[in-house]
């Protein structure tokens, strides 16, 4: 009989996650609070390392349609000066595959076509989980139930699975805010085949290229953190760079603002017995290096990996802690100096992109 798992949450790990296991034989299904598929979110950086999850999960081809593959990545200073172009044309051969720019909704409903409407129940909130020697279950706020033989918590930062197995866990409270945004490429005279960094005193602002002729815009500075009016006036003082033409193209509508946290303490453990944590759960970041989604898939293709090799399910779930625990928590930490802006803005002085710079070193490993 084919083992059963249980995949609370339906973001981009949960939804690669019962893709995922799906293809190694278990029966999957992915359970949603909400009674869509999330909307919101701008648009996502996915790096190598994360879209070569989604090709070896037999999606290249589709994520290469929906998605905008970046040649140059151009650091520049809020004054204008050229801090420095990398070719990163040649990434797919050095990593296995572009950077890119994705929208964040395309990509999850690729991912849930691939997976298959049978496998994914929406408006179904995980209230509890519970577990004995022989299965695991769940209950749902609609008073229902669903039990397996794993039950993997993808439910995001603020985790009800995470709770449940470990207790209640202190969030970083520093109040940074990132500010998110849309434009279309035919307004803005901006390179569609780069990824953009723009670094200035007190903040940061970064752009790329999703798919369909559309871009998203990123940015945080420090002490502009509740009025979108504000973003927008702020960087549109940047009067020496193309961000203010950027701001000018932005539909308002379009502007999302989100508190990013990590956590205090990062977790020792993800797993309790037959439940275990993936993505944000896990190990919510920064999203300093735009690594929590490629993080996410990079869970999901060890977890993959471990299922598939081991038949006992205690020696799986500890082989797949033991792999990422360590590499995650460097790119938590890595992810964090990133919003000292006027820190990253003295290296950007010396010539030196941050966020590359790191992505070798505590993002990559092409071996694992
Ligand atoms: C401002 C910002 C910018 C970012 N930029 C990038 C970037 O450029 N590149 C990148 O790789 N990452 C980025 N990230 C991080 C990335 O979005 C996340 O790390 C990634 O989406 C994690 O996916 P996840 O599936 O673990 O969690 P989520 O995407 O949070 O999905 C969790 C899902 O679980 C559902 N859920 C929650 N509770 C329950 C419950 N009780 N029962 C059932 N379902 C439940 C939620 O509705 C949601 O659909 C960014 C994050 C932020 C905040």
């Amino acid at each position: 009989m084919k083992k059963r798992a249980l995949v609370c949450g339906a973001g981009i790990g949960g939804l690669s996650a019962g893709l995922a296991l799906a293809r190694i034989g278990w029966d999957v299904t992915v359970f949603e609070r909400d009674e869509e598929l999330r909307t919101a979110g701008a648009g996502l950086n996915l790096w190598p390392n994360g879209v070569r999850v989604l090709k070896e999960l037999g999606l290249g081809p589709h994520y290469a349609a929906i998605s905008a593959s970046l040649r140059t990545y151009r650091t520049f200073s809020s004054t204008g000066e050229v801090v420095a172009i990398d070719d990163v044309s040649d990434w797919p051969e050095r990593y296995g595959a572009a950077l890119s720019g994705v929208y964040r909704r395309d990509l999850s409903r690729m991912l849930a076509d691939a997976l298959g409407a049978g496998r994914l129940q929406l408006g179904r909130r995980v209230v509890a989980v519970a577990q004995d020697g022989d299965t695991v279950s769940c209950r749902f706020a609609d008073g229902g139930s669903a039990e397996g033989d794993l039950l993997i918590g993808a439910d995001g930062i603020h985790s009800a699975v995470r709770a449940a197995l470990f207790g209640p866990q202190a969030l970083s409270a520093d109040g940074l805010v990132r500010w998110r945004g849309l434009f279309d490429l035919a307004d803005v005279e901006v390179d569609p085949h780069a990824a953009v960094e723009v670094w200035g005193a007190g903040g940061h602002f970064g752009y790329m290229a999703i798919g369909g002729g559309r871009a998203y815009w990123f940015a945080a500075a420090d002490g502009i953190t509740t009025e979108p009016d504000d973003a927008r006036a702020f960087f549109s003082r940047w009067e020496r760079s193309s961000v203010p033409a950027i701001i000018a193209a932005t539909d308002p509508s379009t502007i999302i603002r989100n508190e990013i946290r990590d956590l205090v303490t990062p977790l020792p453990r993800w797993s309790r017995g037959r439940i275990t944590l993936l993505g944000d759960a896990a190990h919510p970041m920064l999203p300093g290096m735009a690594q929590g989604a490629s993080q996410a898939l990079e869970d999901v293709r060890i977890l993959k990996a471990a299922l598939a090799e081991h038949e006992d399910l205690a020696a799986a779930l500890d082989a797949y802690e033991r792999a990422r625990i360590p590499w995650v928590g460097n790119v938590v930490r890595g992810s964090r100096p990133l919003f000292d802006f006027d820190g990253q803005h003295e290296r950007v002085a010396s010539n030196c992109n941050p966020i590359l710079g790191r992505y070798d070193s505590i993002a990559e490993r092409r071996s694992a």
